[in-house]
């Protein structure tokens, strides 16, 4: 099946997915949108009222913020997936649940899996608990990590601004430093795969010499 097709079979997954509560609360799921060729991928933590209103992501106010921050990064949102852990609006906006983050975390995997972006930008501390990432956002914001082969860079929620207004410089200035983190990250990831595979290569000589020292003796 094209990426595409698997793309929107997960939309409609999605849409008629009963797997948590979530789905008795909702108005709309969210599955996420973005080009199927997305270099880059934004993962938020769930809808709130205006998401589950339109079917959209990051649609109200943390959106708008969000959209003036891919604007310091110098990306386009129509270039880039943006989605988040849990497809349905948690009500009243509360955390997510345990229950509903592992009931919606396949949906997220295969999105994943099927866009294979090299670099995936999480969006608050549920998110970043997707990959398992040790330690204090306040700490690690904006600082990557390579997680199976993927850049990860760990970032605020774009809300925590509108309520706390000395993150959003925090947040400009990490996205400003964001086309940096990525050129660096990918240019460090592609040194470690050139590495590994010239290891590889150099094992490989040294098991055909020892093969032919072996086969010369007899
Ligand atoms: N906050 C999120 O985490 N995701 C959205 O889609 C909107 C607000
Ligand atoms: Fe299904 Fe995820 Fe919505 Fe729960 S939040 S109903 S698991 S799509």
């Amino acid at each position: 099946m094209e990426n595409l097709d698997r793309l929107n079979e997960i939309r409609q997954q999605v849409a008629a997915c009963q797997k948590c509560k979530l789905s008795v609360t909702r108005n709309r799921s969210v599955p996420g949108e973005g080009p199927v060729t997305s270099q880059v991928m934004f993962i938020g933590e769930g809808p709130g009222f205006h998401e589950n209103e339109q079917g959209k992501p990051f649609v109200g106010q943390a959106g708008m913020f969000l959209d003036e921050l891919l604007n310091h990064a110098g990306l386009k949102r129509s270039e880039v997936f943006i989605t988040n852990v849990v497809k349905c609006r948690p009500p009243g906006n509360r955390d997510p649940e345990p229950e509903e983050l592992t009931a919606c975390r396949a949906y997220l995997e295969e999105q994943m899996r099927i866009i294979d972006s090299p670099v995936i930008v999480t969006l608050g501390r549920f998110s970043m608990a997707h990959f398992l990432i040790d330690g204090k956002i306040s700490n690690i914001h904006g600082k990557p990590v390579t997680i199976n082969g993927k850049l990860i860079v760990p970032m605020y929620h774009p809300a925590a601004a509108l309520h706390q207004p000395a993150l959003k410089s925090v947040l400009i200035e990490d996205f400003k430093r964001l086309p940096m983190i990525i050129e660096r990250g990918l240019r460090d990831l592609a040194e470690k795969t050139k590495i590994v595979s010239q290891e590889k290569q150099l094992e490989e000589t040294e098991d055909k010499s020892s093969e032919a020292k072996q086969l010369s003796l007899f």
